[in-house]
């Protein structure tokens, strides 16, 4: 698509909508850059759990605050693959992030404000230039509050069980879709009730419920709206 204009475009949802997959096809069509915050506050999460500093019971709240400063995150492009990847203090952690266990942790672990305006900072830094497409929970509300083109994304509960089950049963043979049902439930529970920064759709936020449609569906959906941002 040609365009005279880089926008922003900030796409929130709850747990496993497919807004990374949305995204990262809206970033390769348009030539823009593709940040999946989730993987940030995941990275943060294997971090403080290797440390000892969250697990199922507790969260050391004083510990993780004070261990901000030794986390450094940052993306990198794989060659073969050219996906973006995900490093944790220059450790490639794309695949130990995505796990039911940092899944069930990390909605504890991004309720912490301090951790919060850790990442907003960094992630405010990635997209400062425009042509940034960035997915998430707070990226219209907090992050980019003045994005061109906004999208709240959704889908059923069975669809979004049934999507992240598919996905995680190659690498956690074990697992069920109950446990994965669970998980989601609680996250966008935390997500949504947190004091700081709760998963909201904003008003100028554009609804896309992908239940029913598929990816090229959904991502000519999106592809309309951008049109209209550019021109407008
Ligand atoms: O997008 P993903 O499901 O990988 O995000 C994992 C978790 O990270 C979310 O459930 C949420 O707790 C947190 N998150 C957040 N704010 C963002 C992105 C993710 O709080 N912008």
């Amino acid at each position: 698509m040609q365009s005279h204009k880089k926008i922003t475009i900030a796409i929130d949802g709850f747990s496993s909508c497919g807004k990374s997959t949305l995204a990262k096809a809206l970033a390769f069509e348009l030539g823009y850059v593709f940040v999946d915050t989730g993987a940030m506050y995941r990275a943060v999460t294997l971090f403080c759990f290797r440390q000892g500093w969250v697990n199922k019971e507790t969260v050391n709240q004083e510990a993780i605050i004070n261990g901000l400063n030794e986390i450094e995150i940052h993306f990198e492009r794989n060659k073969e693959t050219s996906k973006l990847e995900v490093f944790l203090n220059k450790e490639l952690v794309e695949r130990e992030i995505r796990t039911l266990e940092i899944s069930s942790l990390v909605s504890k672990v991004a309720s912490i404000k301090e951790v919060r305006q850790k990442l907003v900072v960094e992630q405010q830094k990635m997209g400062e230039k425009g042509g940034v497409v960035m997915d998430g929970r707070d990226i219209g509300s907090v992050v980019f509050p003045n994005a061109e083109l906004k999208l709240f994304v959704t889908a059923s509960p069975e669809v979004r069980t049934d999507r992240r089950f598919k996905e995680l049963i190659i690498s956690e043979p074990d697992i069920t879709r109950e446990e994965i049902r669970l998980n989601l439930e609680e996250r966008d529970h935390l997500d949504s009730t947190r004091e700081e920064s709760p998963l909201t759709r904003t008003e100028d936020a554009v609804l896309l419920d992908n239940s029913d449609i598929n990816q090229q569906e959904q991502l000519d959906l999106a592809l309309e709206l951008v049109r209209e941002r550019m021109n407008g």
